[in-house]
């Protein structure tokens, strides 16, 4: 008998007849574009502009093997006790998934969703709401103040839980660790989950803070710092019940979310420490060098300690500067959303990069 569609009676689409009740509602995230055109010069999505350690590409190969057969371990156990004992942490104390977007999706399923709402900055990283509204959480935005800062004081009410990253983003501004545990020590009994994907940049770690506030919960990436966006790997620390309850989450879900390449090349970034270090430290110095330079083109530059700048001109509009930039090659990223829709965000490239990046600009301003 052929496939038939049933005829409905009234004139919605007929796919989405099919569609569980959420689905309509949903206004899911939309990352940065990745184009395949040769030549662009793309500082759009925060990638490194270095590759890998080579002694990942090493441990992928060696991986890539009649093994892959198998399963692979659904705890993750190498992993883990390779990150614990990297954050002297023990490995009851990490947990794994498959780039941070998914260790924040578990997250938010498992330790966001309560009675009084969640609190996060009005300007964050936009998946938040998304989450929020799969999931069905209530969530209130905090405004940051006129510098674009969080202002620990304005988190103290009651909350459900408190979500932030650290450095911010798009912003690129850190919060120093006195301010983040002042927000944990004012909110005991809810959980304080700090998005540290930029961290390595030059933020400061709340992960010695893990010991002594088991209401926190650090999530970072394998993408940015350890050129790894392309593997997917991220992971959570926090105190082993915090991990438990995403543990659960996760073991409803996915029993393996990580393969056998992705668990093998992200063990053997953490034990590349020096081209970690050297890339980590290249990227900080174009960020710094690139800072001047968009001053001395006019740019209002916020002080940035992660591997994107977030910039402004006074007499420039930012969407039309993103256009000319993307007619000369060079791919940036622009919000259109409230109180950010003059900022461009700018990726921090190779030093070649930065420098096409400042010659397109110059032509345009
Ligand atoms: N958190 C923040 C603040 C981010 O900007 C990103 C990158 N879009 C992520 C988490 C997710 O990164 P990934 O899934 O590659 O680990």
């Amino acid at each position: 008998m052929p496939f038939y569609l049933p005829n409905f009676p009234d004139d919605k689409p007929a796919m989405s007849r099919y569609w569980s009740a959420v689905v309509s509602d949903l206004t899911p995230y939309v990352p940065g574009e990745q184009p395949t055109l040769p030549g662009l010069v793309k500082l759009n999505t925060n990638e490194n502009p270095y590759g890998p350690s080579p002694q990942v590409l090493a441990a992928l190969r060696e991986a890539a093997q009649d093994t892959l057969r198998l399963y692979p371990d659904p705890s993750a156990s190498e992993l883990k006790q390779t990150l614990a004992d990297y954050h002297g942490v023990s490995s009851a104390e990490v947990f794994v998934g498959n780039g941070s977007d998914e260790v924040l999706a578990l997250v938010f399923m498992a330790l966001l969703k309560h009675d009084a709402p969640l609190l996060f900055p009005d300007i964050s990283y936009s998946f938040y709401p998304v989450y929020c509204k799969l999931y069905g959480i209530d969530y209130r935005t905090v405004p940051l103040d006129e510098q674009m800062c969080m202002r620990p004081d304005d988190y103290a009410g009651p909350c459900g839980a408190i979500i932030f990253p650290n450095p911010n983003a798009p912003t690129g501004i850190g919060l120093g660790l006195a301010a983040v545990e002042s927000i944990l020590q004012a909110h005991p009994e809810s959980v304080v989950v700090v998005d540290e994907a930029y961290v390595d940049f030059g933020g400061d770690s709340a992960v010695a803070l893990i010991a002594r506030y088991p209401n926190l919960l650090v999530v970072q990436t394998l993408s940015k710092s350890r050129s790894l966006a392309g593997l997917r790997v991220g992971f959570a620390l926090g105190h082993p019940d915090l991990i438990e309850a995403l543990e659960r989450v996760k073991n409803s879900f996915n029993s393996y979310p990580l393969d056998r390449l992705s668990l093998a090349g992200a063990v053997a970034s953490f034990r590349d420490e020096a081209y970690f270090q050297q890339t980590r430290h290249a990227v900080i110095d174009s960020r710094e060098k690139l800072v001047l330079e968009l001053a001395g083109l006019g740019f209002e530059v916020l002080p940035s300690q992660a591997n994107f700048i977030f910039a402004r001109h006074p007499e420039h509009d930012a969407a039309q500067l993103a256009a000319g930039l993307r007619a000369r090659s060079v791919i940036v990223r622009h919000f259109n959303a409230p109180r950010i829709s003059q900022f461009l965000r700018i990726s921090i490239g190779s030093p070649d990069e930065c420098a096409a990046l400042v010659r397109a600009l110059r032509e345009l301003l």
